[in-house]
């Protein structure tokens, strides 16, 4: 039997599933295998197998910073199924499964009178992806508005590595940079976060500032277009005030191929209109010539090109 067709043999798994269905941006053909294991024993089983059978494998949050290749995935994609999507409170902490979706935490936390995780109300990424690429935004502190990332209020993590084996790990076992972490090819099951603990009437003002982050987001961004978010990092260049500020100087805003467009909301996020993998990874890549051209810097992508 081949890897395949022994990985296929799982209840909970399929083949050829198309990851534009999978993808915020939804484009992507099929990946030859889709496994989407929902309980903590059906996961280690499917990993040990895989780990013998030696199938390529990538995991798949929510799909909302991923651009996959026209062509597809000729290996297995790991998903956490539904049932990872759980929470719980423990005083002051906040635990998530992997599968959670973040703006559903910031809701659940500021009805629980906690506050700091205001900054994920608009990132439509799941806790797994979000704590690997250490996703970030402005957030809320009490008194006015800051940058803020899944490490600030990092408290721990429950993983899996590729053979199955379950791993813990605290604060001081992870280390976050600029949309990176150390996280590496784990797998990331479950996330604690240590919140701050809110009055009624604190609850009521952090409440105001999600509704104002969210309206400021559906004024500056492409949010209910099909996009993988921001597709470049911000390039530390003295001067620059962003990738987004960048494209928009260079006149790139609203440059096209195909199905695919730069947004006219925004330089950093380029939208699907109806195009595919093809047309977006054509555009980025034209985006990247120009701007090296144009002005000397490199893009490095944010999202992921698979
Ligand atoms: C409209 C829009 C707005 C956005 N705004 C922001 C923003 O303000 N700030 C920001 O940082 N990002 C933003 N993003 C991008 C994206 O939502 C984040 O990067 C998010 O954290 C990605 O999470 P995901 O679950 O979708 O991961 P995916 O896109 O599925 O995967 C991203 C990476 O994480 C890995 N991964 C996924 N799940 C796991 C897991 N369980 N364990 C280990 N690794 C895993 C994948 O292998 C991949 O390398 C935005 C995207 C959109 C579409």
């Amino acid at each position: 039997m081949s890897a395949f067709q022994s990985l296929l043999a799982l209840p909970f798994a399929r083949a050829n599933e198309p990851l534009s269905r999978h993808t915020t941006i939804k484009v992507g053909g099929p990946t030859r295998v889709w496994v989407e294991p929902n309980s903590f024993d059906e996961l280690e089983y499917f990993l040990r197998l895989n780990a013998q059978v030696g199938a390529p494998l990538y995991v798949l949050g929510a799909g909302s910073n991923i651009v996959p290749a026209a062509d597809g995935y000729e290996g297995v994609m790991l998903h956490l199924g539904p049932r990872f999507a759980y929470h719980r409170f423990e005083e002051n902490r906040m635990v998530a499964g992997g599968a959670m979706i973040l703006p559903k935490l910031t809701s659940l936390a500021n009805k629980q009178n906690l506050g700091n995780f205001e900054w994920a109300c608009g990132i439509p990424g799941s806790v797994g992806g979000s704590l690997w690429g250490n996703a970030g935004a402005r957030g809320f502190n009490g008194e006015g508005f800051e940058s803020r990332d899944s490490a600030a209020d990092f408290y721990g993590c429950v993983a899996y590595n590729r053979k199955g084996e379950r791993v813990e790990l605290g604060r001081s076992d992870v280390e976050f940079a600029y949309r990176k972490s150390s996280l590496g090819e784990l797998i990331v099951v479950e996330a604690t976060f240590a919140l701050k603990p809110l009055t009624d009437e604190q609850t009521l003002r952090h409440k105001g500032a999600i509704r104002d982050l969210l309206e400021k987001r559906r004024n500056s961004q492409p949010v209910s277009a099909a996009s993988a978010g921001c597709i470049w990092k911000n390039p530390s260049v003295e001067g620059c005030a962003g990738a987004g500020a960048l494209i928009e100087q260079l006149g790139l805003k609203s440059a096209s191929i195909g199905g695919a467009q730069i947004s006219a909301i925004h330089g950093n996020f380029l939208v699907n209109q109806g195009g595919t993998a093809a047309d977006v990874r054509a555009l980025a890549s034209h985006i990247e010539a120009q701007v090296k051209a144009q002005t000397g810097i490199e893009l490095e992508r944010e999202a992921r090109f698979l």
